[in-house]
């Protein structure tokens, strides 16, 4: 059985004073979740305030970009290794509000995903299609070129590391959620994928988490789909309610 993982991604979002006090809220609404890994990932410099208010909980913390170099002269970047020194956990790689307005391509995610194994934080790496390319029927395609150029191209004990996000940017901040049967039918392209390059096993225990406008509503018909291993939740991340209700999707 794959533990899901429920993963906020706050984006732009959020002081450190309202860091401390989502946590406050969200913190006994998920003290008896233990069916999932929760991961909150609040802007860089949200992290120390978020580590702290999730001391002494299951919650863990992750960025949401990092640089490949560990040190230099980068400016603005931030690293695996300083990312990792705030306590945090995981970093998102890839989201497509990066490779949309950031220049990220396949080749870079695949750098920074190196460069977050290498800090020792473990990566979600997202992939997904965009409107045009499903309308032209392209999805398949472009998920496995995704895959190929970045998360396949891993030695078998790194990969093993990773986490998947499939994030159709169709659905990702407007509002329009993939039907939890067209979620698992990519979910199923990749984990084929997986299974082709690195064998059944890996198949069977790679998390691969859905995100694109999951709310509380949506969510219990999401993981009621044996291929869907969690969710990365953009805007009902931000309301500790909302979100609790995400991960306590179940009751
Ligand atoms: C995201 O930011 O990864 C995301 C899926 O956003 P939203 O849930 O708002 O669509």
């Amino acid at each position: 059985m794959r533990k899901p993982v429920m993963a906020g991604n706050w984006k732009m979002y959020k002081t450190p004073a309202e860091t401390c006090s989502f946590f406050q809220t969200f913190r006994p609404l998920v003290e008896a979740a233990e069916h999932c890994d929760i991961v909150i990932c609040p802007p860089f410099v949200n992290l120390a305030a978020a580590v702290e208010s999730a001391r002494g909980t299951r919650i863990k913390i992750g960025a949401q970009n990092l640089y490949w170099a560990k040190e230099g002269a980068f400016t603005g970047e931030v690293s695996g290794p300083m990312i990792l020194a705030t306590g945090a956990a995981y970093v998102i790689i890839g989201h497509s509000e990066r490779r949309q307005y950031f220049g990220e391509t396949d080749e870079t995610v695949l750098k920074r995903t190196l460069a977050a194994l290498d800090a020792g934080l473990i990566p979600i790496v997202c992939v997904g299609e965009r409107l045009e390319q499903r309308e032209a029927g392209a999805t398949e395609t472009v998920l496995c070129q995704q895959c190929q150029k970045g998360i396949l191209s891993l030695e078998p004990a790194r990969f093993a590391k990773v986490v998947i996000a499939y994030e159709p940017v169709w659905a990702i901040g407007t509002g329009k959620t993939a039907t939890p049967g067209m979620a698992a039918e990519a979910h199923g392209i990749i984990r084929r994928e997986v299974r082709n390059r690195y064998g059944d096993e890996s198949a069977r225990e790679i998390r691969i988490l859905y995100g694109g406008s999951v709310k509380p509503e949506n969510t219990k018909a999401l993981m009621a789909q044996p291929e869907i291993d969690g969710v990365l939740v953009g805007g009902a991340s931000l309301d500790p309610v909302s979100f609790a209700s995400i991960v306590n999707y179940h009751s």
